[in-house]
């Protein structure tokens, strides 16, 4: 008998779209002839407003690729289709905040079926920038100077603003980094390069978030690492990315054309090793599962690698950065959707 998949996908982020194209490729994956005497597809699509959909208008999403919101105003969000019951293992694949941060996997947890990916505390240090620099540092891995902020230094006390920019300006310098410390896409990422800039791109950042994290600017190349297993996970091969926008925006991530993905990177092997070495490290100090994508600063001058950030739900289109390293690494996308799935299984069976 087949394993029932339950693909999760959509969801309450502004990364939602790009999860409908994940889940698009990982479906065409399951139901390619490797994996189709395997797995049955069932699919939940969490729409913009949180609400669930199971069944044929999931399955509509799924085929035509296109947003759905149901014209009626959401009954209890907590109602959740009936066919949740029928899933066997879950394959989660949400981007951003309600989905990559641990609450999904808090639920699914409760659900007591296996599902694939980091579980609450690896999915929540990963998404929180602030709590996974911690976690990084603690591991010894090398990473770019920061300060923590929260919303209410940005806004509720007109005299500690100014203190803050001072202190800011005084440990970081320009340009600096502005972020939310729970978002993905670059969304609500602001380089900043005088005092206005940085004055606003905080007040910015503080409407998406109630941490922000403002991080000094490094001038490097920008490569990635994608990592898959549990307790012995592997590195791929180490990919770069390339455009010409001021840095990797929300607009050149997601414009055809701004951005090249170069696969392998041009390294010297030392480098690679060295990147691996640490994208292993990350996914360890975390407690990530599965998988995850663990993005770099190699700052070519000094010879040095500088850890940015680990993605535990990266994306995972046909054309994404995660599934074509794997695929450069000896592992095609419908192998790698299988053995995502068997690692799921293999960490349930682990599990506390
Ligand atoms: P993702 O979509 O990968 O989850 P994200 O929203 O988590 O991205 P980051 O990876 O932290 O955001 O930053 C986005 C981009 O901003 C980086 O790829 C890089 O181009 C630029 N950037 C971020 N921090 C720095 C920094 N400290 N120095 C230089 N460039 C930076
Ligand atoms: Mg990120
Ligand atoms: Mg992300
Ligand atoms: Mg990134």
């Amino acid at each position: 008998t087949k394993l029932r998949v339950g693909l999760l996908f959509g969801g309450r982020s502004g990364e939602h779209e790009v999860s409908i194209s994940s889940a698009r490729a990982i479906a065409k994956a399951l139901s390619a002839d490797t994996n189709a005497s395997k797995y049955d597809i069932l699919p939940f699509y969490i729409q913009k407003d949180g609400f669930w959909q199971a069944g044929e208008i999931a399955q509509q999403v799924l085929d035509s690729g296109a947003v759905y919101q149901s014209s009626v105003t959401s009954p209890n969000l907590w109602q959740f289709p009936p066919q949740t019951q029928e899933v066997d293992l879950w394959f989660p694949i949400l981007h951003g905040p309600n989905g990559e941060d641990g609450t999904i996997q808090g639920l699914l947890s409760l659900m007591q079926v296996p599902f694939v990916g980091s579980g609450v505390l690896g999915s929540a240090t990963g998404m929180d920038k602030i709590g996974m620099k911690i976690a990084f540092a603690q591991a010894g891995l090398p990473q770019v100077k920061y300060k923590a902020v929260t919303r209410a230094q940005i806004w509720s006390n007109p005299c500690v603003f100014p203190k803050l920019c001072d202190e800011i300006e005084a440990e970081l310098g320009y340009p600096s980094f502005v972020k939310p410390a729970n978002l993905g896409s670059s969304v609500g990422i602001a380089k900043v390069r005088s005092r206005q800039e940085l004055e606003a791109a905080l007040d910015n950042a503080a409407s998406y978030d109630r941490r922000i994290i403002v991080e000094a600017g490094v001038v490097a190349r920008e490569v990635e690492c994608a990592v898959l297993g549990n307790d012995q996970p592997q590195a791929s091969v180490i990919g770069e990315i390339t455009y010409n926008s001021d840095f990797y925006d929300y607009e050149t991530k997601y414009t055809q054309g701004l951005a090249d993905l170069l696969i392998p990177a041009v390294l010297p092997e030392a480098i690679a090793s060295q990147i691996q070495d640490m994208a292993l490290k990350a996914f360890a100090a975390v407690d990530a599962a599965g998988l995850s994508r663990v993005d770099f600063f190699y700052v070519e001058a000094t010879g040095e690698v500088l850890i940015n950030e680990i993605n535990t739900l990266p994306g995972f289109t046909a054309t994404s950065m995660y599934p074509q390293l794997w695929a450069h690494s000896g592992i095609s996308f419908p192998e790698l959707v299988d053995k995502l799935i068997q690692l799921a299984i293999e960490r349930d069976a682990t599990a506390a």
